[in-house]
């Protein structure tokens, strides 16, 4: 098949720092990959370039075989959701949501049944004329999915996007991450430093160090590299049994 996402040989720079090193990977449609990376190996800097939100000193990214280098970002049909949900403060729930297709023009009836529809994928009917700061933590990154989601892009880049939730409402966002995800047939990159968190989401894992990208053939893979840290933590919880 034919990828969906094609990354090729992506260098960055700051100063005299290189942050990405011909970073190549590819990514089927519908497909969900993890990518794991400690605090500082470049994993923002490299979903901001997809996203086309920092510019990359070389290399192509292609989407449907199509060159996305020069497409500016609100053209690339690929979005890029924060750890904390930006909602407008002045828009109600329903309002955030609709956003993206007032914007694109659609009719008031198409935005009423499509923000309806996404009120119940994400369980909050109950809060649609809430404004942002009347919500939890997470109930604001449900909006800021559906808000997402609603225009239906191509990728979804996801860079962290549980890290400020506590462990259950985690769990919460993770299951309704993976329902959604399998509904609605998304792609998407989701960066987490959690080891488990990668297994649980990806279909597929990859891995950054220091500005390498790695991509694994299988999660089996994964597990069978030693610098993964998926042993270790394995035998961790083993010296318990
Ligand atoms: P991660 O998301 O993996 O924590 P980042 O991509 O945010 O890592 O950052 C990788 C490296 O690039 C860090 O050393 C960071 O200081 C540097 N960096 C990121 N953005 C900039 C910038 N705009 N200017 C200079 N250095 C930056």
């Amino acid at each position: 098949m034919e990828p969906l996402l094609h990354i090729d040989n992506i260098t960055k720079s700051f100063g005299s720092e290189t942050v990405l090193h011909n970073v190549s990977f590819m990514l089927q449609e519908h497909e969900v990959l993890s990518v794991l990376g400690k605090s500082g190996s470049g994993k923002t800097t490299l979903l901001k370039i997809l996203a086309g939100l920092e510019k990359e000193d070389d290399g192509t990214i292609s989407l449907s075989r199509k060159r996305m280098n020069d497409t500016p970002p609100n053209k690339r049909n690929i979005v890029y959701l924060y750890q904390e949900p930006l909602l407008f403060p002045h828009l109600n729930v329903s309002e955030n949501i609709a956003f993206g297709l007032k914007i694109r023009k659609q009719s008031p009836d198409v935005i009423k049944t499509k923000v309806e529809h996404m009120l119940a994928e994400i369980g909050l009917e109950e809060h649609a004329e809430k404004m942002p700061h009347q919500l939890s933590g997470g109930q604001r990154q449900r909006v800021s999915f559906a808000r997402a989601l609603i225009i239906e892009p191509k990728v979804l880049l996801l860079d962290e996007p549980f890290g400020a939730l506590d462990a259950e409402t985690r769990v919460q966002m993770q299951e309704l991450f993976k329902k959604l995800s399998k509904k609605m047939k998304l792609t998407s990159i989701f960066i987490t430093h959690d080891l488990k968190e990668a297994l649980t989401m990806g279909d597929h894992i990859g891995k950054i160090e220091l500005g390498h990208f790695k991509r694994y053939e299988s999660k089996q893979d994964f597990y069978d590299d030693v610098d993964s840290g998926a042993q270790q933590e394995a035998a961790f919880w083993k010296q318990f049994n």
